[in-house]
């Protein structure tokens, strides 16, 4: 194009003379100089056309390539699609099984909750607000299992004196029973009843009577060794479990006990009101069952009642000739 350009300034100089000079048709300079001008002319538009010729060719090859290009866009443009809609597909299932999985465990863990299951905990991990649902179902679950513990453990306490009552004796019987049975485990049972407790009541009145047997029950919880427990079953009647121990210790026990009764100053109101007890002491052995050594510590009391109360008995079971009264 420039040199289209300088073909086109030369012969624009040259028309530029010939028409300032227009009468000198005869003039050879004239002449040569319109050759020149033709000449330049010819040059000019050769040089347009060649240039004309190399920038459509690159307009062609721009063109080919653009077209190349696109071709190839839409290629990618339709890869990229397919990719992405799998991928949609891929997310949705996989999002759809985790959500699932956990929607089962959720379900799964109510399910086992309400057959009564507390030691199972749902873990849910996503999504986040399922695990929120989970965290707060588990802290539930715990929250309700502490309840029922501390609603169990009421249910074996005597309200008034806070010891064991006569379900918890019962299931704590069977429990040294099965030892006895298992391991051969020496158990013996005191029945403890309050000597002449009508008494107090009518002469203190009944509120003085209850506190009467809560101090006894406090007596009891000190003088008792540590593992030994200690049932309030009835009114003013009593039970202690001694297990591993045998018949002459668990009678120094009930001695021991008979004795701090005795010996308790328990105030009520301004008086001290002195009470004793009687005991019976029964052994298991393997020709008596549970219920029946029960039986044999309630005859050992009878028996204490009868020695004058205040006393301790032990059970013919274990030894006739060891009958005792203090
Ligand atoms: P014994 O020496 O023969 O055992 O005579 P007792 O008077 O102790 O026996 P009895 O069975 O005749 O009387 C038991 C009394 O215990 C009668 C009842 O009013 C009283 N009692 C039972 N339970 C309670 C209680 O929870 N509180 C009070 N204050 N008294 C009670
Ligand atoms: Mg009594
Ligand atoms: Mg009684």
């Amino acid at each position: 194009m420039r040199r289209a350009r300088e073909s086109w300034t030369t012969a624009d100089t040259l028309a530029t003379r010939l028409i300032s000079a227009p009468n000198e048709l005869a003039n050879p300079r004239r002449i040569e100089a319109m050759e020149r001008f033709h000449g330049e002319i010819v040059a000019t538009s050769d040089k347009l056309q060649a240039a004309y010729a190399k920038l459509a060719g690159e307009i062609q090859q721009d063109h080919d390539i653009a077209v190349l290009t696109y071709e190839r866009s839409i290629w990618i443009a339709g890869i990229a699609g397919a990719v992405s809609l799998l991928a949609i597909f891929c997310g949705v299932f996989v999002i759809g099984r985790i959500i699932g999985g956990s929607v089962d465990r959720l379900v799964e863990g109510a399910a086992l909750f309400a057959k009564g299951e507390r030691e199972h905990r749902i873990d849910v991990q996503v999504p986040p607000e399922l695990r929120r649902v989970a965290d707060e179902f588990n802290l539930m679950i715990g929250r309700i299992r502490e309840s029922e513990d501390a609603l169990a453990a009421l249910a074996h306490l005597d309200s008034l004196t806070g010891l064991y009552n006569r379900r918890a004796f019962e299931h704590a019987l069977s429990e040294a029973w099965a030892r006895f049975e298992r391991y051969g485990e020496p158990c013996c049972l005191l029945a403890i009843d309050i000597d002449h407790f009508k008494r107090v009541n009518d002469t203190y009145g009944h509120a003085a009577g209850d506190d009467v047997l809560q101090a006894i029950s406090k007596v009891m919880i000190q003088t008792k060794r540590r593992f030994d427990q200690a049932f309030r079953i009835g009114g003013e009647e009593f039970t202690i479990i001694l297990r591993r121990t045998d018949r002459a210790t668990a009678r120094a026990i009930a001695e021991r006990l008979r004795r701090a009764v005795e010996f308790a100053q328990i105030g009520v109101n301004g008086n001290t009101i002195e009470v004793t007890v009687s005991i019976g002491v029964s052994e298991a052995s393997d020709d008596l069952d549970a219920k029946r050594v029960v039986e044999h510590a309630d005859a050992a009391l009878y028996q204490a009642k009868s020695n004058g109360r205040n006393c301790v008995a032990i059970s013919s079971n274990s030894d006739a000739s060891d009958q005792n009264a203090a």
